[in-house]
């Protein structure tokens, strides 16, 4: 099975050993495979996800948009946080991506389609966590990016 491409799904090498996990960074670095091996749950997990589709649009995406999944017992929830706002109210997400549109905040700005903005990993694991109360807050609310973000990507440093 074919799957969207996502900037969120992401590969690591596990430490000792020779194989490489994928995994998803909007629900927390949740595991979604190993690479090479049965991609049954991966493509569960990937397959009816709107984040792929809800960054693709240029004219849509929001700069500041923070996607979350969250894998559950009873199924996985995608969430829509704002990398402003996240720290302000952890707790209060949008479950619509029309929330995050031009029209719907003068804060908009548009998103690279190609790659995630710098702090993204960073912010997310900090807005995903601050939700689900497996870490504490809140963070200052004038940080943009990652503190000691080593290198801007080269498609970043290119705009
Ligand atoms: S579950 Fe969704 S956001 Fe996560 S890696 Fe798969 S397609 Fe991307």
């Amino acid at each position: 099975m074919a799957l969207n491409p996502c900037l969120y799904r992401q590969e690591r090498p596990l430490p000792g050993a020779h194989e490489v996990e994928i995994v998803c960074l909007a629900g927390g670095n949740h595991r979604l495979g190993i690479k090479g091996r049965d991609p049954a749950y991966l493509e569960k997990a990937c397959g009816d996800c709107p984040v792929p589709d809800a960054l693709a649009d240029e004219d849509r995406t929001c700069l500041y948009l923070l996607p979350l999944r969250i894998f559950g017992d009873s199924g996985i929830e995608t969430l829509y946080h704002c990398r402003w706002l996240y720290k302000l109210n952890p707790k209060r997400v949008n479950r619509l991506l029309s929330l995050h549109f031009p029209r719907s905040c003068e804060w908009w700005f548009p998103h690279p389609i190609k790659f995630l903005p710098p702090g993204t990993e960073w912010h997310t694991l900090r807005a995903w966590g601050l939700y689900l109360g497996t870490i504490e807050g809140p963070e200052p609310l004038w940080r943009w990016s990652a503190p000691d973000f080593p290198e801007y990507p080269s498609g970043w440093r290119r705009l």
